[in-house]
């Protein structure tokens, strides 16, 4: 699974072609990897305008 999946607060996230090898982490994925990652930085993230009330990744 991903701790944090930003790519889901993400303008891009509809287009992004990194996503798919995200995926298999994702915990939707069919198949459970049994690793867990954290996002640490996407140099492309684009905060959505459209999604407000967590802003806990936008900044640290
Ligand atoms: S640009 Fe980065 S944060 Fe945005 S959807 Fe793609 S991988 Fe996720």
């Amino acid at each position: 699974m991903i701790n944090n999946f930003m790519c889901e607060r993400c303008d891009h996230y509809m287009v992004c072609e990194k996503l798919k090898p995200l995926m298999k982490f994702h915990e939707s994925a069919k198949k459970d990897m049994m690793i867990t990652l954290t996002m640490e930085e996407c140099m492309d993230y684009a905060p959505d305008a459209d999604v407000k009330g967590d802003d806990s990744a936008s900044e640290d």
